[in-house]
């Protein structure tokens, strides 16, 4: 099982200064149904890009199977769960408020209404787990190592006579806060995804499951409403994104995509993920193969409606994605709206850089003063007159104009 695993540590600078702490495991195995992005074959194929066998969570579209649906309506049991060795503080009901509505609207908002996320609590109160917390050894979440076998299997067994498991998609554990180190030195929140070697509950295994420990509190006051991102983080790779930080933090992709950091001030997925996720049309996405210069128009990620991505294949792991980002829906931070330009390679695994943002104002410094959001990134969009090349790839993308209605206007070619 421990070869399965992949787990990230980061450092957390507080206090203001731009630094991010998260840490996950994910074990994906291929089982049951997953998301598949509504791409066009014909016409997308080229685009559908994918990792070799040895990679655990990639960004290959479609997505492998044995994730949770990501489209229609999704059923998510939540259960609170304390211990008697950390008590819950206040209602069971009180902290699942630290996570809903806005882990349901966030999802509304970036899905442009294609998913519908319930968050169903059919335990309304704290459910006491039979063990303290010390007892089952819970540290960086190795998935399914003994102790979190023991706990879910507890949480199963503790909640069963209430809960039909076989009604919900996947599963959220909101653990009380105080079981475990604060966030600020460890985040334990974990999520085990596609794991057909989970538990079984009800006949069926616990093979998407997200566990929250303790609060994503900076310090800076805002965790009233930047709190709760470490949620659909968690849920992402349930949905099966992988982490786009690495060992050195994010400055791959900077704040550009929650998988990245859930830290801070609230942003968005890249519209590479919302295709992946099956949140775009095969209409809203442009598979740019064609010799010589294409003209292609994009629309603000952040708003329903019209072309939302543009993807450069290079071969059949990995190509160039284009996008507008501006600060509108879910993109709260955007300092300099423009173009993002970021290279996806599926043959990259969780956690090792699969996505790598392309900075148009290198060691610039960026334009964000928003705690806890890396700054260096947060200028790379480009604006209009700029373009980014690729010479020994024979690719070229400019960024034409922008009309009045915020659309703009690019120039790709290709040799
Ligand atoms: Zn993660």
């Amino acid at each position: 099982m421990a070869a399965l695993a992949s787990v990230t540590a980061l450092a957390l600078a507080v206090g203001g200064s731009a630094g991010t702490g998260h840490l996950t495991a994910d074990t994906p195995t291929a089982a049951g149904a997953g998301p598949v992005a509504r791409a066009d074959a014909a016409t997308h194929g080229a685009c559908m890009i994918s990792g070799g066998p040895a990679v655990q969570m990639s960004e290959g579209v479609p997505t492998l199977s044995g994730y949770s649906r990501s489209t229609g309506t999704v059923r998510a049991l939540t259960l609170m769960v304390d211990f008697s060795d950390a008590p819950g503080p206040g209602s069971a009901r009180s902290r699942f408020g630290e996570f809903f509505p806005q882990t349901r609207d966030w999802f509304r908002t970036s899905s442009y209404g294609r998913l519908d996320y319930l968050p169903e609590t059919p335990v309304a109160d704290w459910l006491r787990m039979p063990k303290p917390f010390r007892s089952y050894g819970i540290e960086r979440g190795a998935p399914f190592d003994p102790g979190y076998r023991e706990l879910v299997q507890d949480i199963v067994a503790t909640a069963d006579p209430r809960v039909d498991f076989r009604r919900y998609d996947f599963l959220n554990v909101l653990v009380t806060p105080n079981a475990g180190p604060s966030a600020l030195d460890t985040v334990l929140s974990v999520t085990f995804a596609g794991n057909t070697e989970a538990p079984v509950a009800d006949g069926v295994p616990v093979a998407n499951a997200s566990f929250v420990y303790s609060r994503q509190d900076d310090g800076s006051g805002s965790y009233a409403q930047t709190g709760y991102r470490v949620l659909p983080h968690e849920n992402g790779h349930v949905f099966g994104l992988p982490d786009l930080y690495t060992q050195e933090g994010g400055g791959a992709v900077g704040h550009w995509d929650i998988m990245s950091e859930d830290w801070g001030a609230n942003n968005d997925f890249l519209g590479w993920h919302k295709w992946k996720l099956g949140w775009l049309d095969a209409g809203q996405m442009s598979c740019v193969t064609a010799r010589g210069t294409t003209e292609h128009t994009l629309t603000p990620l952040g708003r329903t409606g019209g072309s939302k991505l543009l993807f450069v294949p290079l071969d059949r792991r990995s190509g160039y994605a284009v996008e507008l980002r501006t600060r509108e829906g879910n993109d709260e931070t955007v300092c300099r709206p423009g173009v993002l330009i970021y290279k996806v390679d599926a043959n990259v695994d969780t956690g090792q850089g699969p996505v790598t943002v392309y900075d148009s104002r290198r060691d610039s410094g960026g334009c964000t003063r928003s705690p806890n959001v890396h700054a260096e990134l947060s200028d790379a969009p480009f604006a209009p007159g700029e373009d980014f090349q690729d010479v020994r790839r024979g690719v070229r993308i400019s960024v034409a104009g922008a009309d009045l209605a915020g659309n703009y206007r690019l120039l790709v070619t290709r040799r």
